[in-house]
């Protein structure tokens, strides 16, 4: 199939090739062959816009923000206060008070878990997914360690889709929070969020989406959704590495202490007291990573202007089209088989260690993920080690699936 995509239901062709030339990366050679670029679940690549935003920032803006009177601080700050404004307008939050940086997911869910959990008191519960990325269940294991709250784990089925009726039975009167990802990132599974979300409100309980797997792929639009807290990263969506966004509703955060202290976080520091800065200052303890701030915006520039949708619709064909192949492989299993995937493909050949798979699939080129992709408690729900997955973004080819799935074979035949 060519490099050119035709996306299905809207009159616009996304031009494949010319979307690779923004991204020079993709240029390189691994062991003297083209790169196969499919680990874009870690981390997505970085187009020029991007890159050449962030040098020029040094090379031009780089000063302090919120301290400084001077030309230099003011332009750093309206910088950032701009991506600020973008990821606003881009998740549909309702005000930039909502929009607090972060360094990454992980360090959203850590607010949450150290700020809102706060409030939790013994004999409390959390509810989570078996499905979870360790930074959705280990934040809430070190609450534990000051307090006796309780984690309830809703289970999936052999496909990868959550046990939607025992999600609905472990609320009570105890449950204080539910936390969940939007996407998993072993088995792809779309949750239903909204839906979830719905039910845990209903019960006045607040939610939590991790969507480090979902902001990448598809429209995430906050207040749609109704949840309280949305966390993701920049670099899993074009952006620079270092940068996170916790949304959280405005009367939580209100109501949240704050997470670190520092500059930057306060109103007036005294040794008999101190007050803290409004929102969304109170979480930004210290000097925020305020040049990859600045150039995430030019990742969502980016985003839109290729269209999540295009983007959604291009990596759907190239899941199809590279699930269909694999399959014909002998002893190959496809780990997360839900009927709403997003684009990633987990799976183990025979009794092949995944390591094996990912080092020889390195030397032809191929770059994928082995291991438990920090999320040990899904694989021993699978009763495997870990997987290789392979995860697309919207650069991706058909040729290269070809590519990766002939590497693969000739991989296999090894063993
Ligand atoms: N949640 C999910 C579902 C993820 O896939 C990841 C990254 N693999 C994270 C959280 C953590 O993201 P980060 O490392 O950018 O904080």
């Amino acid at each position: 199939m060519a490099g050119k995509s035709r996306v299905a239901g809207k009159m616009s062709v996304m031009d494949i090739n010319e979307i690779r030339r923004k991204f020079p990366i993709l240029d390189r050679k691994v062991e003297g062959r083209n790169l196969v670029y499919l680990d874009n679940t870690a981390t997505s690549q970085t187009p020029h816009s991007v890159v050449s935003d962030i040098s020029s920032l040094y090379e031009h803006t780089k000063a302090n923000v919120h301290r400084g009177v001077h030309t230099l601080s003011q332009e750093a700050t309206d910088l950032q206060e701009r991506t600020r404004e973008h990821v606003r307008r881009y998740i549909n939050a309702s005000s930039i008070e909502e929009v607090v940086f972060t360094r990454g997911t992980t360090e959203a869910i850590n607010l949450v878990a150290s700020s809102f959990g706060d409030r939790l008191r013994d004999g409390d519960e959390i509810v989570l997914t078996v499905m979870e990325h360790h930074a959705n269940i280990v934040p809430w294991q070190l609450l534990q360690r000051h307090k006796d709250i309780r984690l309830r784990v809703v289970d999936i089925d052999s496909e990868g889709t959550l046990d939607l009726r025992q999600y609905r039975s472990l609320f009570n009167e105890h449950t204080r929070l539910v936390a969940f990802c939007h996407v998993s990132n072993v088995l792809g599974t779309v949750n239903p969020v909204r839906e979830m979300t719905a039910f845990a409100k209903e019960r006045g309980v607040p939610v939590l989406i991790d969507g480090a797997q979902a902001s990448p792929h598809m429209k995430i639009d906050v207040r749609d959704l109704d949840c309280d807290f949305y966390a993701f990263s920049s670099h899993k969506m074009y952006g620079p590495t270092g940068v996170g966004v916790l949304y959280g509703r405005r009367e939580l955060l209100e109501s949240m202490p704050p997470y670190q202290g520092g500059g930057e976080m306060i109103k007036h520091v005294s040794f008999s007291g101190t007050t803290f800065a409004d929102l969304p200052f109170k979480f930004e303890a210290g000097t925020p990573d305020f040049i990859d701030i600045a150039a995430f915006s030019k990742a969502l520039d980016f985003i839109e202007e290729t269209g999540i949708d295009n983007i959604a619709a291009h990596e759907e064909r190239l899941l199809a089209y590279a699930t269909e192949r694999l399959e014909r492989i002998p002893g190959l299993r496809i780990f997360g088989k839900a009927p709403h995937k997003s684009a990633v493909i987990s799976f183990l050949v025979g009794d092949i260690h995944p390591y094996d798979l990912g080092m020889l699939l390195d030397k032809l080129g191929v770059a994928v993920r082995t291991g438990h992709h920090c999320a040990m408690p899904l694989m021993e729900r699978f009763g495997i080690p870990g997987t290789v997955r392979a995860s697309f973004a919207v650069y991706n080819t058909f040729e290269e699936v070809d590519a990766f799935v002939a590497a693969l074979e000739r991989v296999v035949s090894m063993f």
